[in-house]
Parts: structure tokens; C-alpha cells; sequence
């Protein structure tokens, strides 16, 4: 199988360091392997993506010496491929409506049996409070998907999908705590760290996660190189591969390019953006020295 990876920026503010050395990494590894670099631009949060994020991007990566195999992937093309997905997994009863706002989801974490509010990769781990309105799941037609956010029910995951209940994937780089190799976690982990995750937003009719999951099988990704602070979230992206029958590529988690005071970047870090090293006469081989990447 050719080694093919991809960049997957979100075109919500200018690439900074931190993307020019996710990117160029990924280039860099698909050259080395005499394999594919491809391009998806992941822009399903219609409110903060806009077009000329997105020109934006091809400019920088364009300056920076990176080519990519066409076409580009858009997500925004593919919202009827995700509302396919959510409709089969409603209907094999994987879903369920939850109509809590933040504010429900955070009292009701943190009431005082609880205890503190626990964290997952994808935030306040959700208490379940909708999961039994299973008579809603049984008998009714798919919510419209501005109407209500569709959830997983992780305890409905068939044992099955995961060998032995164990679930696993090939680390290559690290993750935040040096793992590295072949990283397992099973049933009983997913649900107390993870928990019952959104699937389809309301605004959007899907998630990062899903798109994410689809979009690498369909784009035939065979390694994920990215930045470490997505590391827990694969645990989610391997879940819902075995659910959906997709295969699982390798991960490579990087470190992540940090501030002097040790914050990492983020994209309203406009002194760092890539647009502005050029403007200030930097060259690519600049870029490359400041991210520890060979020219
Ligand atoms: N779109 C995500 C971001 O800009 C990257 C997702 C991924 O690489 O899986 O952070």
C-alpha cells in the first residue's frame, strides 16, 4: 500500500508555525516513502470558515515548497456522504437525541455526587443524562439535524468490533506522555474517559470526528500525521473505524511548536503566522530552521 498522507487545516485563521511544521513534516515523510501528500480543507463549521482562509492556505503552502496531489479534499462537499453515515448508525440504534446545552452538561457533571467535572478528549464527559430516551430511539423518524445533537452511545458498541474488547493502534511518533508503539485501550476505559461523544452537531449535522474518520477512509490515508494534542481524540477516530468497518492507518503524533512562555500557538496568534514571516522577508529554509525541520 503507497504510504499516503494528508493536511488537514481548518480555514477559520492564518496557518502559523505550528501548521507549517505539521505540513511540511507530512510532506516531508510522504517524500521520504515515495508516497502521496494530499490536501483536505476541513471546513463543516460554516460560521468561522471562510474562502479566503482557505486561499489563503494554498498561498502559504504553496511558499513554503509543498505540492499536493489533486483534487482537494473539501468537506463542505461531502455533508450528504456524513448525514448517510449518522442516518445508518440512527438507525441501527448507535444514536441518541441529546438536547443539553453546555450549561446542563456542566451542572449536571459537576453535581455534588459527581464530583468534579471529569474531562474526555472531546471536553466535559457527558453524563448521559438523554441516553435513556430510548423510546424517542425506538420509535421515531432521525431528528432534522437542526433540531437536536445526535450522541453515541458507547455502551451500545458491540464488544465485537474491538479484538478481544481490546482496541488498538500504531503510534509512531508520540503522544503527550510518550506513548508510543502499540497503544491499547478497551471498552471499559472508553466509557469512563470518553463517554457518550457528539457525533452530529446541531449546526452542522456532523463533527470533526466523524468527517475526520470518513474522510481519511475515503481519501485512503494510510499514516496520520498531526499535532500531539490529538492524541486522545484517536482513541475516538479508531472507535468509530471499527464501527463503520474503515480501516485504521498508522498515527504519528508530533510535538506541538510552542511560544516563548511555552503556550502553544493558535490561530489567533497572528505574530506567528506564516503570511507574516513572509511579508518580513523570512525564506521556506527559515521556516524550516525555527521548526527543527532539514532543509
Ligand atoms: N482540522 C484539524 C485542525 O486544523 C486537524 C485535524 C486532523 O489532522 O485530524 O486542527
Amino acid at each position: 500500500m503507497t504510504f499516503t498522507t494528508r493536511f488537514a487545516p481548518s480555514p477559520t485563521g492564518p496557518l502559523h508555525l505550528g501548521h507549517a511544521y505539521s505540513a511540511m513534516l507530512a510532506h516531508d515523510m510522504a517524500k521520504e516513502s515515495g508516497g502521496a501528500f494530499l490536501l483536505r480543507i476541513e471546513d463543516i463549521d460554516g460560521s468561522r470558515a471562510r474562502p479566503d482562509w482557505e486561499q489563503q492556505i494554498y498561498d502559504d503552502l504553496e511558499w513554503l515548497g509543498l505540492d499536493w496531489s489533486l483534487p482537494v479534499m473539501r468537506q463542505s462537499d461531502r455533508l450528504a456522504t456524513y448525514r448517510e453515515t449518522i442516518n445508518q448508525l440512527w438507525w441501527d440504534k448507535f444514536l441518541y437525541r441529546c438536547d443539553c446545552n453546555r450549561r446542563d452538561i456542566a451542572q449536571a457533571a459537576s453535581a455534588p455526587q459527581e464530583g468534579a467535572p471529569l474531562l474526555g478528549p472531546d471536553g466535559v464527559i457527558y453524563p448521559g443524562t438523554c441516553r435513556n430516551a430510548v423510546l424517542e430511539r425506538d420509535h421515531y423518524p432521525i431528528p432534522a439535524p437542526d433540531s437536536a445533537a445526535l450522541r453515541l452511545d458507547m455502551s451500545s458498541v458491540p464488544n465485537g468490533v474491538a479484538h478481544e474488547g481490546i482496541f488498538s493502534f500504531t503510534e509512531t511518533g508520540l503522544g503527550p506522555d510518550e506513548e508510543t508503539g502499540k497503544i491499547e485501550f478497551d471498552m471499559s476505559e472508553v466509557s469512563r474517559e470518553i463517554g457518550d461523544i457528539v457525533l452530529a452537531r446541531k449546526d452542522m449535522g456532523t463533527s470533526y470526528h466523524l468527517s475526520v474518520v470518513l474522510d481519511d477512509a475515503a481519501q485512503g490515508i494510510t499514516h496520520v500525521i498531526r499535532g500531539q494534542d490529538l492524541f486522545e481524540a484517536t482513541k475516538i477516530h479508531v472507535i468509530l473505524q471499527r464501527l463503520l468497518g474503515l480501516p485504521t492507518p498508522t498515527y504519528h503524533h508530533h510535538e506541538l511548536i510552542r511560544d516563548e512562555q511555552g503556550k502553544r500557538l493558535a490561530k489567533r496568534d497572528d505574530a506567528r503566522a506564516i503570511s507574516k514571516y513572509r511579508a518580513n522577508g523570512y525564506s521556506p529554509a527559515d521556516i524550516r530552521k525555527m521548526v527543527g525541520l532539514p532543509c
